[in-house]
């Protein structure tokens, strides 16, 4: 399976700004080796879809509501980020759980709703760096599969995406080596393939960049999830390169 190396721009380029970079990433990235894919924030997703359709550039949300529609403040529904032109939502970042009240709950209505809608979640998993320290990696890892996959069907597990992003590895500048991301994410393939006799796409997410990308890419690691250095064409460019 091709690899697939995803943005995320957190809450930066809402604006004019989107539309521009993603007209210079469209002239950039022609024929990508992998899938490729920017998850924008809602008010760009209008603007970058238009400017890449017809690109090999997909375009997603960084977040998805388990409802229909209704009263739920601030939240954005599956049909709405189709309407917007997304294919795709990032589903339980750490930030998200951390600053936003996400849980393992949460994250398995949003996945469920967007899996029913057919947007493609990303979902997200990972442990911070009291619990790596605390040798507890192995069973934060396993709780959040559980808490979000349990009762799902093959099908529902091959039409998702999962992240590992090291919550102490997000922004920090500090990277997990290729050997600590490769085993975490064979040990993350491991459970799914005894919970589903299967696993899914499963990226590294955290603070991946243009000089280490080949080498974690090459751990038996399916792809990223990239933040800051989805920002700079070059990087983003390089990282596609990798891949
Ligand atoms: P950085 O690449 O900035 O560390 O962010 C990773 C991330 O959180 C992607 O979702």
């Amino acid at each position: 399976m091709k690899k697939l190396i995803a943005g995320n721009w957190k809450m930066n380029m809402g604006g004019a700004d989107a539309k521009d970079f993603a007209v210079s990433l469209k002239q950039a990235v022609i024929d990508p080796a992998c899938e490729v894919l920017v998850c924008v924030p809602f008010t760009a997703i209008p603007d970058v879809a238009s400017v890449l359709n017809g690109s090999k550039i997909s375009v997603g949300a960084q977040n998805v509501s388990w409802a229909d529609s209704g009263a739920f403040t601030g939240e954005i529904s599956a049909d709405m980020l189709h309407y917007a032109g997304a294919t795709h939502a990032i589903v339980g970042h750490s930030e998200r759980r951390a600053m936003f009240g996400e849980t393992d709950e949460t994250v398995k209505k949003r996945t469920l709703k967007a899996l029913e809608k057919g947007i493609t979640p990303i979902v997200c998993i990972g442990e911070t760096l009291s619990q790596r320290k605390g040798g507890l990696t192995e069973k934060v890892l396993k709780s959040q599969l559980d808490g979000a996959f349990d009762g799902f069907a093959l099908q529902q597990m091959q039409r998702l995406v999962i992240a590992y992003e090291p919550v102490w590895a997000i922004g920090t500048g500090e990277t997990a080596t290729a050997q600590q991301a490769g085993d975490t994410v064979a040990f993350i393939r491991d459970c799914l393939n005894k919970m589903f006799g299967y696993s899914p796409r499963i990226l590294y997410g955290g603070s991946m960049n243009a000089s280490n990308a080949a080498e974690l890419l090459n751990a038996g690691i399916d792809g990223g999830l990239i933040g800051g250095a989805s920002l700079k064409i070059a990087d983003f460019k390089a990282i596609i390169g990798a891949a």
